[in-house]
C-alpha cells in the first residue's frame, strides 16, 4: 500500500474515533457496566475472551491528543474503537470503517490521486500488461478520467457496463485493504482494451 492510501485510511480512522470513541463501542455493546465514565480507567472483564474472576482488561479514556481504548492483560487485545467494533460486529476492517462512516455522515476525504501513466507500448501479446499498468492503485484514477471522456461518446450500455466494472474493482480493493488481486489487474486491463475499442458514436455516419 502506498503511502498517500495510508495516510488516506488514518485520516479517515481518525474521523470515525473523533465521534465515536471505545467507550461508545463498550456501552452500547453491553461491557459499559464496569467503566465509571469516560474519563476514568476502569478495570473490567474482558470483551473478547470472556468474563474471569479477576477483571482482566483495562479501559483507558484519552489522553491529551490520543483516543480511548481497551488492553486486556491476559489475552492481550489493544482495541481502540474501531477494533472493538469490528470484534463486537464480526467485520473486516473496511467494512466496519464504512459502517460507521455512513452511521456518522462523516465526508470520506478525496481518494489519493496519483501521476499519469504512459500508455503501454508493447501490445503485441493479448496477455501482456506491463508493470506500470499493474499498479491498480494508479491505473484506478486514469480509467475514471477516461471514463469521464467516454461519457459523451460511448453508448449507454457500455458506459454503464464500464462504470460497473471499475467499482466493482474499486470495491474490492477497499475490501481487501487496498491490495491488488492479480484478477484485478487482469479485469482492469481488460477495461482499459474495451475503452480503448469503443467507437465514438459520431463516426458510425461517416460509413
Ligand atoms: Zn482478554
Amino acid at each position: 500500500m502506498s503511502t498517500a492510501h495510508k495516510d488516506w485510511i488514518r485520516r479517515r480512522v481518525e474521523a470515525v474515533r473523533s465521534v465515536y470513541t471505545a467507550f461508545d463501542a463498550l456501552t452500547e455493546h453491553g461491557h459499559g457496566e464496569m467503566i465509571h465514565d469516560q474519563d476514568t480507567a476502569s478495570q473490567l472483564s474482558c470483551p473478547v475472551h470472556g468474563p474471569d474472576t479477576r477483571p482482566s482488561a483495562r479501559y483507558y479514556p484519552k489522553m491529551g491528543g490520543d483516543h480511548d481504548y481497551l488492553h486486556c492483560y491476559t489475552c492481550k487485545i489493544h482495541a481502540d474503537s474501531l477494533n472493538l467494533f469490528m470484534k463486537f460486529k464480526g467485520l473486516p476492517f473496511m467494512e466496519a470503517l464504512k459502517d460507521l462512516e455512513r452511521r456518522f455522515r462523516i465526508r470520506v476525504p478525496e481518494r489519493p490521486d496519483s501521476p499519469e501513466l504512459e500508455e503501454p507500448l508493447d501490445r503485441s501479446s493479448s496477455s501482456y500488461v506491463s508493470a506500470a499498468w499493474q499498479n491498480v492503485e494508479r491505473v484506478i484514477p486514469i480509467l475514471e478520467r477516461k471514463l469521464l471522456r467516454l461519457r459523451d461518446t460511448a453508448s449507454m450500455i457500455d458506459y454503464v457496463k464500464f462504470c460497473r466494472v471499475l467499482d466493482a474493482v474499486q470495491w474490492d480493493l477497499d475490501r481487501n485493504d487496498g491490495k491488488p488481486t492479480p484478477q484485478m489487474i487482469l479485469i482492469l486491463d481488460r477495461l482499459r482494451k474495451m475503452m480503448d475499442s469503443v467507437r465514438p458514436f459520431d463516426l458510425d455516419f461517416e460509413a
